[in-house]
């Protein structure tokens, strides 16, 4: 056997990828990627009723945008129930499994009197010794897992290290339901072995499912998998995760205007460090991920800081690549839609040229696409009302000014060019800077603020910067 790690990431396809099971893919795969392992994608759609496909296609494409790759097909669970039963039928033959004929009503009973004690629901035991011949004429029975009555379970975990669970609290739970359908506890130890999975990496809402996987595991003499709960994320007040702190859907996320890069080293940096590291790119974070290093407490999700570290993101990007990953996100972001519309060559060039000033004030793609909006604007432009603040009283008279030193300009339109005409023009007229560069602006963009004005007008170029002004001034 090789020694090659294989994790995998188990969604249940119920609803959208969410920001917890993101973290969740992203630690599978950087533990994978940081030991030249494999991530495999098995899709837990058991439960029939709650499972959609529409589920299973929003969890892929949430992982296509954060780039976290599988390897192979996805594998669906419920596809290999045959092998689920075939696994269950061979533990009653080895005698490590019996079928249960208690109907509801005694398991109602049973149930009853352990609330009676105060005790948490447990099956009696009552067909663990009994010969088959007993059974019931014409009953399909259950099939439940004999668990060790006495000692303990001991999940050795690599986060939440030595946890131990008394046995007498484990009872004989059910892995295949009467109507020949496994449990859920089964499946996932059966897909687990098969898939040759050597670490399993999960959330801490199934520490407990641990001890009775390992029943399973035993039972079979399977090699229990290298075991890591990782925290569950909560919000920045410290309460369990709520849409308003942030438990939405990954696609909300891109909506927002996040970078998969920021979002994944946001994530990675919960309940996770490398020294003082803060801004990580991929190849770092690969580089440096040891899940033995994730904290046991839980992670608390803060806005803020996303945001904060997606804006170092943005302006480490080069600006090529930021252009790129802009255009991809335009469909997803508000108002993003009509800006594709309008994105022809020439304002590609555009933006690509003012992007340096764009990327220093956003701090989000939205951010940027705000940003860029008098790009896309059509004449006249929409002023905004700050913007309308700084275009009244003189300011009118001022921008006449401004507008015949520009059409004044003879040699190529750049933005020293535009610079030295409006200086010029700013001290023959005596006025500050400011007082002139501000309604030039308004009238550029329609907004108070841009990024810088000379620049502005070589993206814009000569005519359509004189048109803008012009529109403000007759
Ligand atoms: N399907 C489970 C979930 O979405 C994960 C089970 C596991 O990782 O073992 O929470």
């Amino acid at each position: 056997m090789s020694d090659k790690v294989v994790t995998r990431f188990a969604p249940s396809p119920t609803g959208f990828l969410h920001i917890g099971g993101a973290r969740t893919a992203l630690f599978n795969w950087l533990y994978a990627k940081h030991t030249g392992g494999t991530m495999l994608l098995r899709i837990e759609d058991t439960d029939r009723e709650r499972s959609t496909d529409a589920a299973t296609a929003a969890i892929l494409d949430g992982l296509a945008w954060l780039g976290l790759t599988w390897d192979g097909e996805p594998v669906s669970q419920f596809e290999r129930a045959p092998r689920h039963r075939a696994v269950a039928e061979e533990l009653v033959r080895m005698g490590k499994a019996y079928y249960c004929y208690a109907t509801p009503a005694e398991l109602e009973a049973m149930r009853e009197s352990a609330r009676a004690k105060g005790l948490p629901p447990r099956y009696d035991g009552r067909w663990r010794d009994r010969d088959p011949s007993e059974a019931p004429a014409g009953a399909k029975g259950a099939i439940r897992i004999k668990a060790p009555a006495d000692g303990e379970t001991v999940v050795h975990d690599l986060v939440q290290g030595e946890v131990r669970f008394p046995n007498k609290d484990l009872d004989d739970f059910i892995i295949l339901r009467s109507d020949g359908n496994p449990t859920y506890m089964h499946a996932v130890v059966v897909d687990d072995h098969d898939m040759g999975i050597t670490h399993i990496i999960r959330g801490d809402d199934h520490l407990t499912n641990a001890a009775r996987q390992m029943v399973i595991y035993r039972a079979m003499g399977w090699d229990v998998p290298s075991m890591s709960h990782i925290p569950l994320i909560h919000g920045a007040d410290g309460a369990k995760l709520s849409k308003r702190h942030g438990a939405l859907g990954v696609e909300a996320y891109r909506a927002m205007g996040y970078l998969p890069e920021a979002l994944l080293n946001y994530l990675a940096r919960l309940g996770w460090s490398h020294g003082d590291d803060e801004v990580m790119s991929i190849a770092d974070m690969i580089a440096w991920f040891d899940i033995g290093d994730v904290n046991k407490g839980a992670a608390r999700f803060d806005f803020a800081k996303l945001e904060a570290l997606n804006g170092v993101h943005m302006r480490r990007m080069n600006d090529a690549e930021l252009l790129d990953i802009f255009i991809n996100t335009l469909p997803y972001l508000e108002g993003g839609p009509a800006i594709a519309a309008r994105l022809d060559d020439t304002r590609k060039a555009q933006l690509l040229a003012a992007l340096p000033g764009l990327k220093e004030r956003a701090k989000t793609l939205v951010g940027l696409a705000d940003g860029a909006a008098f790009l896309f604007a059509e004449r006249p432009l929409p002023i905004d009302e700050k913007a309308a603040g700084l275009l009244g009283g003189e300011a009118r008279e001022i921008l006449r000014g401004a507008h015949a030193a520009l059409e004044a300009i003879t040699g190529d339109w750049a933005a020293e060019a535009a610079e030295a005409a409006i200086r010029e023009y700013a001290v023959a007229g005596g006025h500050k800077l400011g007082a002139v560069a501000q309604p030039l602006r308004a009238a550029l963009t329609g907004k108070s603020t841009s990024p810088g004005v000379f620049d502005v007008l070589a993206v814009l170029g000569r005519e359509e910067s004189l048109a803008r002004v012009a529109d403000q001034i007759d």
